[in-house]
């Protein structure tokens, strides 16, 4: 008896031990800004030239040069910060981080430290089963990235690909108060589709456009200062942030359920094993020897500009959500699902426009369209049926001329790129739906009088063969007759 309460308190312990432990995550994340050219040189800035042919001397910096400011990285840090509600500090300073590694060969990384051009501001995450929670924003500042070292090209040897050296980045770096996994993968999900709304990023997660690190630590529940935190970094996808964090938070609960103590380091996570390994100790900023960089005067800029940039802000995902629900009168699911994405928000207010029904718009998209990007593994960008097509296929749906079947057969050939418009398809394949009285009724009249058990059935009160009428006669019209008429005729032959 003893044994047995023992064994169910243990029970009872294990079960609720996750939560004797709170979790507290914060990111930095760097976005890497859609400039033509770099932070501070007049080289190219795209992704997958030639090795080292958009590196210039001032981003490797030979002796003798000096970078000049981009002056649209600054408009677009600034369009970051007011979207955020974030203090803009007229005044801000470049640093030089000093370190060394084969990638990095100026020595340094031009960055922004105690004076960032962001201050304090706050993001409002919606999460997934709803609610939402506010984030705080520690600060966002500007630097420029450094080149890559290649080890898997040449055996035993590593290759330096500079093209990426003096990519301008905007590091933004949150508070330390996400809770869950789920929370810091929505919180990215957010921050993405903000820097897209805003255009300042191509948001192309597979290129390493938006690449996370995450810190993470635990304290007992209740305990108000923090843990000893680990950072992981170079998260480049919502779902490996979200993995990465559960397996750290883990890992550290039974570290220090096993008597252990967390240390701080750098660690990596390795999606093939789903675990993260040590990457290195972690060092401090002390370690880095910041001054303020000799060759850039500070930033300085007034009320005027920031006035021009905040005139020339795009509407953003909240406003786009607010105006999506009330004035054209979508359900909350689809507002969120569709102003998730501008790309995903443009193409649904284009087709909402050629079909004048916004809920339809939305039905379809959210459902066959999405289905069949995800399918398919294609963006919104690269749908092979156009916004305007779909506007036109759900017109033809609303004055009749499709069912909901002979619609989905359309939508497939388009999908399937066939060329013609849209009517001209309806035509070439007999897509049209028999509206035509007399002939449905001829077609429904042979299908009750070729079945008369089923009939008969019908009379004596099974309901349920109704269906099967209406089934037979949709085959029998090969589903180009609308259902609701067939019904009604139907129950008319029987009765
Ligand atoms: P560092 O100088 O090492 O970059 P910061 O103090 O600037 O450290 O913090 C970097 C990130 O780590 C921020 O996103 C912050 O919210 C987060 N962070 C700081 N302390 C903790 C902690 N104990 N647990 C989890 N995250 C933390
Ligand atoms: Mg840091």
């Amino acid at each position: 008896m003893r044994d047995g309460l023992a064994q169910a308190a243990a029970g009872i312990a294990a079960m609720t031990a996750p939560n004797a432990w709170e979790p507290v995550i914060g990111l930095e994340i760097h976005v890497q800004l859609a400039t033509r050219s770099k932070i501070f040189s007049g080289a190219g800035a795209v992704f997958g030239a030639e090795p080292n042919s958009q590196a210039c001397p001032v981003d490797i910096g030979l002796p003798g040069t000096l970078p000049v400011l981009n002056r649209e990285t600054v408009r677009m840090a600034v369009t970051f910060g007011l979207a955020i509600g974030a203090e803009i500090n007229r005044f801000s300073v470049f640093d030089r981080k000093n370190y060394f590694y084969p990638d990095l060969p100026k020595g340094y990384q031009i960055s922004q430290f105690e004076q960032p051009i962001v201050g304090r501001g706050i993001i409002e995450v919606p999460l997934d089963g709803g609610g939402s929670i506010a984030v705080g924003i520690t600060r966002a500042h500007l630097e420029e990235d450094a080149g890559k070292s290649i080890h898997d090209l040449f055996p035993g040897e590593t290759g330096i690909d500079l093209n990426r050296a003096g990519t301008p980045l905007l590091e933004v770096v949150s508070d330390p108060d996400l809770r869950t996994p789920e929370q810091a993968a929505a919180f990215f999900r957010r921050l993405h589709s903000l820097a897209r709304y805003l255009g300042i990023c191509d948001g192309d997660l597979s290129q390493g456009s938006m690449r996370c690190d995450a810190n993470v630590s635990v304290r007992p529940a209740g305990e108000r200062k923090l843990g000893e935190r680990t950072e992981i970094k170079n998260l480049n996808s919502f779902r490996f942030l979200e993995k990465a964090v559960r397996h750290e938070i883990h890992r550290q609960i039974d570290l220090l359920e096993g008597g252990g103590t967390v240390v701080r380091e750098t660690r990596l996570y390795d999606p093939d094993r789903d675990e993260t390994r040590p990457m290195r100790s972690k060092e401090f900023s002390d370690d880095y020897r910041y001054f303020p960089d000799p060759d850039l005067l500070p930033l300085e800029f007034g009320d005027e500009f920031i006035e021009s940039v905040r005139a020339a802000m795009p509407e953003l995902p909240d406003a786009r959500h607010r105006r999506f629900r009330e004035q054209l009168g979508l359900g909350e699911y689809d507002a969120a699902w569709l102003t998730g994405d501008p790309d995903i928000a443009d193409y649904f207010e284009e087709a909402a426009d050629a079909c004048e029904d916004a809920k339809l718009a939305a039905n379809w998209i959210t459902g066959n369209l999405a289905g069949n990007l995800n399918r398919d593994g294609l963006a919104i960008g690269d749908s092979p049926v156009s916004s305007a097509d779909l506007g036109k296929l759900i017109a033809r749906i609303k004055d009749g001329t499709l069912s909901g079947k002979t619609a989905k057969t359309l939508f497939d050939a388009l999908w399937a790129g066939d060329e013609r418009g849209v009517d001209e398809i309806i035509e070439a394949r007999g897509l049209r739906q028999i509206s035509d009285h007399r002939e449905l009724q001829t077609a429904v009249e042979e299908i009750v009088a070729a079945h008369p058990a089923q009939a008969e059935q019908f009379r004596t009160g099974k309901q349920k063969v109704l269906g099967f009428f209406v089934g037979q006669v949709m085959k029998a019209t090969r589903g180009k007759a609308d259902p609701k008429q067939v019904n009604e005729l139907i129950l008319k032959a029987l009765r």
